[in-house]
């Protein structure tokens, strides 16, 4: 998995915590989703990254942009004036609903009177919640998300010629395969003519970092789907950018704890919390490779919180002063970490381009 420029890289740190992104990776990855893709349009979702750098190497693979907040909105607006932009997020303000997205994803009728109100034109996706069981999926977005069908059925007599109704939009759940995510697709779009868009959360697997969604299934699949008068839309975040990054650091201590041992890394989780959240080993290289003498270890960072663990029991042999660089670092992993808890020192950032 990991490559002879990251390992370079990494080497080159001295074992400063810092994030690599192998941006020629990113290009060439969005390049063939892109092509699996065809006539489908492609969004990036930006919350599952929204570093400047990635975006720009995202830019020319990608029809638009989904955005789940007014700060999302300026960020990405600033870094492309001319970028559609579709604005979602269950709970928006006034401020948020005044802005001017290519498309606005409605989430219930308050919200859709409280547009009108303000008096605002917009071009709305309905956000549906549809009663489907996802099984297998890592998060699923029912909830407090989108609308069912009572709920759609009030929206639809308000639209008017300043509120037009494109369509609608559905994203599901994260985690799930290309038969999956088709079999939720059909369902909508079989329903929606104009306009859909059938959300993210293609499956990444931590466990399995070499298993890849299929992206080419789900372009034929969707391509089938599609009518020839109807706009069909994706808008994956976490298996776009989760690939291209990686967070290297190095052990400062090693030690056994009633029986069990720990190697204690520079940094932690408040430096890459993706771990913590998802609940799984965050996968990784050690260098050099240690070989015989392996026994499970915790890999843990400084906090002071049992919660500071990367991954549990793997069977590897560490020690002070080696490097270990985590890999699938490029998606909800710095951005949704409690960067100021206890105050260390923020990592570095390096682009390999
Ligand atoms: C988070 C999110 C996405 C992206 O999800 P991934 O699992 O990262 O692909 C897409 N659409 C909406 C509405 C989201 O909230």
């Amino acid at each position: 998995m990991i490559t002879a420029r990251v390992v370079d890289a990494a080497q080159r740190l001295g074992g400063q915590p810092a994030y690599l992104y192998d941006l020629p990776a990113l290009d060439a990855h969005a390049a063939a989703v892109r092509q699996a893709l065809g006539g489908i349009e492609l969004y990036y979702a930006a919350k599952a990254n929204p570093d400047p750098r990635l975006l720009e190497v995202l830019a020319p693979h990608v029809d638009g942009f989904e955005v789940s907040s007014g700060g999302e909105f300026a960020h990405v607006r600033d870094l492309f004036p001319r970028a559609r932009l579709a604005l979602g997020g269950p709970g928006k303000t006034d401020a948020e609903l005044g802005l001017d997205p290519y498309r606005l994803h409605v989430e219930s009728p308050a919200e859709l009177r409280r547009l009108k109100r303000l008096g605002v034109e917009a071009d709305v996706l309905l956000r549906l919640n549809l009663d489907v069981e996802v099984a297998g999926a890592s998060l699923t977005m029912s909830g407090p998300f989108g609308m069912d069908p009572s709920a759609v059925a009030e929206c639809l007599p308000l639209f008017d010629e300043r509120v037009r109704l494109r369509g609608v939009h559905a994203h599901l759940a994260s985690g799930l395969e290309a038969a999956q995510l088709l079999e939720l697709a059909a369902e909508i779009a079989r329903h929606h003519p104009k306009e859909v868009n059938v959300g993210g959360g293609m499956a990444v697997s931590y466990t399995d970092p070499g298993h890849r969604f299929d992206w080419e299934a789900y372009g034929k699949g969707l391509a089938a789907l599609k009518r020839p008068d109807q706009v069909l839309r994706v808008e994956p975040g976490r298996a776009l950018t989760a690939y291209c990054g990686y967070y290297a650091t190095r052990v400062l201590d090693v030690k056994r704890t009633r029986g069990e041992r720990f190697a204690i890394l520079q940094g932690g989780t408040h430096h890459l919390r993706t771990p913590v959240t998802k609940g799984h080993d965050q996968p990784f290289t050690p260098i050099p490779a240690r070989v015989g003498r392996e026994e499970p270890t915790t890999l843990v960072g400084q906090l002071c919180t049992p919660k500071d663990v990367f991954a549990r029991r793997v069977p590897i042999a560490l020690e002070a002063g080696d490097l270990v660089v985590f890999e699938m670092a490029g998606a909800y992993a710095w951005n949704i970490s409690h960067h100021d808890f206890l105050m260390h020192p923020k990592p570095g950032f390096v682009y390999l381009d």
